[in-house]
């Protein structure tokens, strides 16, 4: 009789048990609900610039479009039902002619989803086993944790580093841009502008990363989420602006930050048809295949209103306002660092994305900065440390919030560090 000798029970996948507790957000959490128990008269005082979500409400002919988006909805003559998974026309064909013109990329390479941070997890889907992984420390915790879940690690050691994958250490030193490694790598995740260190890529860099994949056939895997907060107009916003890159690059995009988005869900994800892996039987096959059915099986499409929002970010009147938006944080983040350079600390990132980079004062580690901000000055910053050890002495500061908190996050800083 089957279930004599083996016993009847739903095996897990035992890779999540190698998963370090997601340890970075819910320890801030724990810091932040011990201060408030201990200290309910300072509870209010608080202001968070730890998380990455926006603040600011959606602009308004965004409001509108998704208004109405959702009448369309309520009306038989306009109603509609299942959408195509890959997104629909209108708003596949305005990324393209907003983001991508003269890059070659065509509105079927472009697959609309609900966001950017499953598209990164999701994406190992497509891939098998044993390739080796290239990721940068610190890095954006997704990028991960999703390969651990996959399957494609070992166990973690005492830094929480992960066997199996290759780290690309990013500091001081090298602007926190990571260099090509001498080690081949299969897949390669990138971010630019950074998440967690507001690091910008230059365009050689960039072609340095490109050339190495196209050597080691390997894919560039580029989460390009902050690109609406370069400034600087010599930094390419597309891994697409770098020739060669349609050979060897997927692209994420997200309406969260640019848009305010966080808690619409919009992105999408630009995989060439031009982009191909190896079957175990050597014969190549492009990812844009793969991907696609991919979405077709597990995904049914963002909803119909979501899109409509999207797709109003590139009307003109849309553009202007998310400028606007946009303009907002980034000048957050020029008081930020302002005030950060004002104390002599040491500060990277801030100029073309929302996220500043600072050194901690001498002699204390992120979580000692952490706790000295958050017990002395009632703020939430993020420690580096959680996002790498080579984080380790730095703590992020998120420029999504008012700007009056923002004044006086500089006040308070300015007191307790000078
Ligand atoms: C915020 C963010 C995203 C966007 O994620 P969504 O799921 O689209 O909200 C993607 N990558 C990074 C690094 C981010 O910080």
């Amino acid at each position: 009789m089957a279930g004599l000798h083996a016993p009847h029970m739903a095996m897990i996948n035992s890779n999540f048990l190698k998963l370090k507790a997601g340890y970075l957000f819910p320890e801030i959490a724990r810091r932040v609900n011990a201060f408030t128990t201990e200290n309910p008269d300072h509870a209010g005082e608080i202001i968070r610039c730890g998380i990455g979500d926006v603040t600011e409400p959606l602009p308004p002919s965004i409001v509108a479009a998704f208004h109405e988006g959702v009448d369309e909805q309520a009306d038989r003559a306009t109603f509609r039902g299942y959408g195509p998974e890959q997104g629909y026309a209108f708003l596949r064909e305005a990324i393209v002619e907003n983001q991508f013109a003269g890059m070659g990329i065509g509105a079927d390479e472009v697959f609309v989803s609900d966001g950017s941070k499953c598209d990164t997890g999701n994406i190992l889907d497509i891939f098998g086993p044993g390739n080796t992984i290239a990721i940068t420390d610190p890095v954006y915790p997704v990028y991960v944790d999703t390969n651990v879940m996959a399957g494609n690690t070992g166990d973690a050691d005492e830094n929480g580093a992960y066997k199996g994958l290759l780290y690309l250490p990013c500091t001081a030193e090298n602007q926190f841009v990571a260099e090509v490694p001498d080690a081949r790598a299969d897949l390669i995740y990138l971010c630019f502008p950074n998440n967690p260190t507001g690091a910008v890529a230059t365009r050689g860099m960039l072609e340095a990363w490109v050339r190495y994949a196209r050597e080691n056939d390997a894919i560039i895997l580029f989460d390009a989420a902050y690109e609406a907060f370069i400034r600087d107009p010599e930094i390419p916003h597309s891994i697409y602006e770098i020739d060669g890159a349609r050979e060897c690059a997927i692209e994420f995009r997200s309406f969260s930050k640019n848009g305010g988005f966080t808690g619409v869900r919009c992105a999408f994800t630009v995989v060439p048809k031009t982009v191909t892996g190896k079957a175990a039987d050597g014969t190549r096959v492009p990812l844009h295949q793969l991907w696609n059915r991919r979405q077709s099986t597990k995904f049914n499409g963002a909803s119909y209103p979501v899109q409509k929002a999207a797709a109003a970010v590139f009307s003109p009147q849309g553009k202007t306002e998310v400028k606007a938006l946009i303009d907002h944080y980034m000048g957050n983040a020029a008081l930020l660092r302002e005030a950060c350079l004002a104390l002599g600390l040491k500060v990277f990132g801030g100029e073309n994305a929302p996220y500043v980079w600072v050194g901690c004062p001498e002699g204390l580690t992120s979580w000692d900065m952490f706790d000295k901000m958050l017990n002395e000055a009632r703020i939430v910053i993020t420690p580096g440390s959680g996002f790498g050890s080579a984080g380790e002495g730095y703590f992020r500061i998120s420029a999504f919030n008012s700007r009056e908190n923002v004044e006086e996050v500089c006040r308070r800083l300015t007191a307790l560090v000078s």
